[in-house]
């Protein structure tokens, strides 16, 4: 009972009839988390905005002044895949604001989690696949520039790479970027990580969990990270229209064991992000969520 969540309401944004972001299942997963009992209402928070200067640790000025004003141009705006709206402005800014106010917490109590964020396919200067800021970045950013961490490992189990994390720590030997992704899935264009390891399209539990055991070790040896921030995807579930990947719910919970647990092995404390999942039914999205949470609660102290 003892997992702080990050969550709130501007999480959720209209959009138009049809669009193809499950945007509902941030709604949808705070009211579940809430209704479950994992985590007292009380270690559920709302989030501040992230401020100009956060995302100036990682973002350009240009950028960022464009998504304000909404002065992007309409290239721009297509690449993110979400029309600008005040709202979104809101969202993207209360969204990192959770993951930093997560990874903050984390240091303390050992396991924390944003019902958002793992937006990993922003870079400085744009962003794309339904991402605006890179809020990974950020909140290590901001711990690093705070004296609170020195180094940081970023490890991204959503089923696409993480593309713009990638190319914003790259040649930085303070953060290891560690992401396990659909090889033949989006980004069409991959920037090295300091570790990717690509999976075939159709695999199931044992050969994920076997690789992801094979990797994971290793990863964070190398790391020597003061904090992890884990991507906790649910896109690389059987029923995801995009995933490509063929994990059952156990599979995806047992993963996250599989992190928490080799983290909590070595002492290092996790922020979870819950980055994408594309359900072709959202419950089932949601449900993947909410494991997450339930397997994360069962870390933090
Ligand atoms: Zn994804």
């Amino acid at each position: 009972m003892a997992l702080h969540c990050w969550t709130s309401a501007r999480y959720t944004i209209p959009l138009p009839e049809g669009h193809r972001f499950p945007i509902a299942k941030y709604a949808m997963l705070r009211d579940a988390v809430l209704a479950s009992g994992i985590v007292e209402p009380s270690n559920v928070h709302e989030p501040e905005r992230a401020s100009r200067e956060a995302l100036r640790l990682v973002h350009t000025d240009r950028y960022i002044d464009g998504v304000l004003t909404g002065t992007l141009t309409a290239e721009e705006q297509r690449r993110i895949g979400l029309p600008w709206s005040h709202a979104l402005v809101e969202r993207s800014f209360r969204a990192v604001g959770g993951t930093c106010e997560a990874a903050t917490a984390a240091l303390e109590h050992g396991v924390t989690m944003n019902l958002a964020g793992g937006t990993h396919h922003a870079f400085p200067d744009h962003g794309e696949g339904f991402c605006v800021f890179n809020d990974v970045a950020v909140a290590i950013r901001i711990l690093q520039r705070d004296g609170r961490i020195r180094r940081a490992a970023v490890v991204d189990l959503d089923v696409h790479q993480g593309n713009g994390t990638h190319a914003i720590f790259e040649g930085d030997t303070s953060v290891f970027t560690f992401s396990m992704h659909g090889g033949r899935n989006y980004p069409f264009h991959k920037v090295a990580g300091c570790l990717d390891v690509e999976l075939a399209d159709g695999t199931g539990d044992d050969v994920y969990l076997a690789t992801l055991a094979g990797a994971l070790p290793g990863a964070l040896s190398a790391a020597e990270p003061d904090l992890v921030i884990y991507l906790a995807g649910s896109d690389p579930h059987e029923g995801d229209r995009l995933g490509r990947l063929c994990l059952t719910f156990d599979g995806l919970a047992r993963r996250d064991a599989m992190v928490l647990d080799a983290c909590r092995e070595v002492g290092i404390p996790v922020a979870i992000t819950i980055a994408g999942g594309y359900g072709r039914n959202i419950s089932d999205s949601v449900a993947a969520h909410l494991n997450t949470v339930r397997v994360a609660a069962a870390f933090a102290r």
